[in-house]
């Protein structure tokens, strides 16, 4: 794979030290990466940077990851962009509030880094598959 052919993800995450090996996997895996601690800095960020992912950590300070979620949804200029939750608790519950949110998918945490780019090609690849499949007649 060749550095950053995959595109660019954007990581929201708090934990710098999550932050910093979401990153390097993801770097490994083909992507590029923007980071965004806060739900406030990934809006910034958004205002200047296009990603083709979103790694969306759900327990941010203020407001949280599905709140962020829901919000870039619902807005034209970013509905389009896959939105991966990543979660510390995978609870059945959860799981249905990540995808009420609007999220494509979720990783539960701790992140592995050797299946953790696999995990998030499944999400597109199902994401993909279902948008095929709403299209068909
Ligand atoms: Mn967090």
């Amino acid at each position: 794979m060749v550095d950053g052919e995959r595109g660019l993800a954007l990581v929201v995450e708090d934990n710098p030290t999550n932050l910093m090996l979401t990153r390097a996997v993801l770097e490994r895996g083909g992507y590029r990466t923007e980071a965004a601690r806060s739900a406030e800095h990934a809006l910034e960020q958004l205002q200047h940077v296009r990603p083709d992912l979103i790694l969306m950590d759900i327990e941010l300070p203020g407001r949280d990851g599905l709140s962020l979620a829901r919000q870039l949804k619902a807005d034209p200029a970013t509905a389009a962009i896959p939105i991966v939750a990543v979660t510390a608790n995978a609870m059945h519950e959860d799981r249905a509030r990540v995808f009420a949110a609007g999220c494509d998918g979720y990783i539960t945490k701790p992140i592995s880094p050797r299946t953790f780019t696999a995990q998030i090609e499944a999400v597109l690849r199902a994401r993909r598959e279902e948008q095929e499949g709403e299209r068909r007649p």
